[in-house]
């Protein structure tokens, strides 16, 4: 049997390939490299092939002893096809992955959205594992969600099931990047608290986050020091946002009425009192008769669950069909 995977993490300031043991999961080999200034299908892929080849090179595995290929990418895909739809963020378009890498390289090859791989990592080896019905909602740039129904990633007709991040929750709101106005991610995301600290201090409200950084590159970690330090800009705005939140996720459970919510992505996982609190506040809000009997979880597989997620899509693909 062939003891190796490979997982790649597409993004859009960076990609991480690395060789995944199928049988611990546990990372061998990573290869890290930028992709901010590569734009586009054809720098975007040789970005990615040269990832590939330098983790064949470090690891000096032979190619016979890889079973897959999985690449996660933060944007649309065609999961059966293989081919990235779109990534705004790579400003990529129609790239068909699947078939140009498995030319190169003779391996069998499976993409999935960036959410999904993140959920599937959760669902085989993290905080889902034994349920069979969850809500999978990640917060940071942006929010990015995800349902399992029956131990299966729910896609939906097109494919775009569990975007709770374009809930709206505001119809006369602010603009989201999708287009629309009102969306639960211009409100609850780690950007969304990052602009309205920045309006704040553009008004000339005093803040310590500008001691720690420049007002236009707020991180999670200086919005943590800020919270830590009770500074009152960045707390009002870090409850505001917990508000939204916690509003959409308890929409979401009566909605859904999952037996677990799995909360993780950047903001949730550097900072664990906005943890603490969001499940307090979506318990009170959520009607009481679906909140009770639902449980809540941190996402357990953290940074790399988008390395190890994509390592797994073929294992996912192939007993879930
Ligand atoms: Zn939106």
């Amino acid at each position: 049997m062939k003891k190796y995977n490979i997982g790649i993490d597409l993004g859009g300031t960076k990609v991480l390939c690395a060789l995944v043991e199928k049988e611990t999961n546990k990372i061998l080999f990573l290869v890290k490299k930028k992709t901010k200034k590569e734009k586009g299908n054809k720098k975007v892929f040789s970005k990615l092939t040269e990832a590939i080849d330098e983790l064949f090179e470090i690891s000096k595995i032979d190619k016979n002893e890889i079973s897959s290929i999985g690449i996660a990418i933060a944007g649309q895909v065609d999961r059966e096809n293989g081919i990235l739809i779109n990534a705004c963020n790579l400003q990529c378009k129609n790239l068909n992955l699947k078939k140009q890498i498995e030319e190169i390289y003779n391996i069998k090859t499976y993409i999935a959205n960036d959410v999904e791989a993140a959920t599937i990592a959760e669902l085989l080896l993290g905080a889902a594992k034994g349920y069979k019905n969850t809500l999978c909602v990640f917060v940071g740039t942006g929010i990015g969600s995800c349902l399992v129904i029956d131990g299966k990633i729910y896609h939906g007709a097109t494919g775009l099931a569990g975007e709770l991040g374009h809930v709206i929750v505001d119809l006369n709101g602010r603009s989201c990047n999708c287009g629309a106005v009102g969306c639960l991610e211009a409100y609850a995301s780690r950007s969304a608290i990052e602009s309205r600290i920045q309006g704040a201090i553009k008004k000339g409200r005093n803040s310590i986050i500008t001691e720690f950084c420049d007002s236009q590159n707020i991180s999670t970690k200086h919005i943590k020091k800020s919270l830590d330090a009770h500074d009152e800009v960045v707390s009002q705005y870090v409850n505001e946002a917990i508000e939204y939140l916690s509003g959409g996720l308890a929409s979401a459970i009566n909605f859904f009425n999952p037996e677990l919510v799995v909360l993780g992505g950047g903001l949730i996982q550097g900072i664990n009192e906005i943890y603490l609190k969001t499940i307090r506040l979506t318990k009170n809000k959520a009607l009481s008769t679906v909140s009770n009997k639902t449980e809540f979880k941190k996402a357990q597989l953290e940074d790399y669950s988008g390395v190890v997620g994509a390592s797994l899509i073929e294992e996912y693909r192939l007993c879930k069909k």
